[in-house]
């Protein structure tokens, strides 16, 4: 197969993973910086430039989109898309994910657990939407936060009004959460393909920390998932539309609550922790499915 990678940086450790595996495994790859693609949009010919020269034809694209150039990024997927290349995620799939208040809305539909959350303009309604999630304490975050940059744990009423009424002056999307105390600081990172959870791990927030993330200090541990688990990741990534998702979950008392669907999972953290070859199931997922007009997607 001829393979694009998009991303920013060929050095990156999961960009670099991909690279080596599909070239392991008899396929052409090349890395393309999503943001020195541009495009010609008009009159039955969809193209995409790069650096000066039209791009050759690939089968098949794998996004590695940063959140900080969700939109750019998405424009030039969806135009491999409009041109029947394949995504290993869909541009649309990808958009959704980057929303914290849409996924949890369409998780939420199909009966995903999570945390109580809830969500409001007004700040005529912050006593009522702290009410809604159950009282202090709870967690505060940014819709489009990643690496826990923009959670904050808010321990008494008091806390929890200054934290909104500072994220509405900067005009700030937020959603407030029920705190999920019992998790322990611990989540669980389920990293999907397909129709399966490959691989999962446990990553535990460092002491005095809630947020799990290994950005923040977090370590990873192999932890053994539950069918409950399993299947709730599985779902929850189609539900999402990703063929390839990190589900992140919390054990709470009411069972497995997904807390996030990140669409370009890393494969430093889980494939050290779990010592398996994650890049290659990818791989492997591209040369079953990634055939040249099988993309699903409308782009809308
Ligand atoms: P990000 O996308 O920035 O990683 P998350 O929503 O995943 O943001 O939150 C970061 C971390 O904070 C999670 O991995 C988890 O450890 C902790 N956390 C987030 N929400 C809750 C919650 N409602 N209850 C308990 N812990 C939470
Ligand atoms: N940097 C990536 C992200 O936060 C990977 C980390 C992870 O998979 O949690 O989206």
């Amino acid at each position: 197969m001829k393979i694009a990678v998009l991303s920013r940086n060929p050095r990156l450790y999961s960009t670099r993973r991909l690279v080596e595996s599909a070239r392991e495994r008899g396929h052409e790859i090349r890395v393309i910086d999503p943001l020195r693609c541009y495009m010609s949009i008009a009159g039955h010919n969809p193209e995409i430039h790069y650096k000066g020269a039209q791009l050759d034809a690939v089968d098949a694209v794998i996004p590695r989109i940063g959140a900080s150039i969700t939109f750019y990024g998405t424009a030039v997927l969806r135009q491999f898309e409009m041109m029947g290349v394949f995504p290993l995620n869909e541009s649309v799939a990808i958009s959704r994910s980057r929303d914290k208040l849409r996924s949890l809305q369409l998780l939420s539909r199909r009966g995903i657990g999570m945390p109580v959350t809830g969500f409001a303009h007004s700040p005529d309604d912050t006593q009522d939407l702290l009410r809604l999630v159950g009282g202090h304490p709870v967690v505060i975050k940014l819709t489009e936060g990643t690496q826990g940059v923009g959670v904050v744990l808010a321990e008494t009423r008091k806390a929890a009004e200054s934290v909104i009424d500072a994220f509405r002056g900067l005009n700030a999307h937020f959603l407030v959460q029920e705190f999920i105390k019992e998790a322990g600081g611990a989540d669980i990172r389920c990293f999907v393909i397909g129709n399966k959870v490959v691989a999962s791990m446990k990553r535990q927030a460092k002491e005095g920390e809630f947020r799990s993330n290994l950005h923040r200090g977090g370590h990873a541990e192999l932890i053994k998932i539950t069918p409950e688990e399993r299947s709730t990741a599985v779902r929850a990534a189609r539900i999402m539309g990703l063929n390839v998702a990190g589900v992140d979950i919390l054990r709470s008392n009411h069972g497995p609550v997904v807390m996030e669907v990140n669409s370009s999972p890393g494969l430093e953290g889980i494939e050290r922790a779990t010592n398996k070859d994650i890049a290659a199931r990818i791989i492997e997922f591209m040369e079953k499915n990634g055939k040249a007009g099988k993309t699903r997607t409308r782009g809308k």
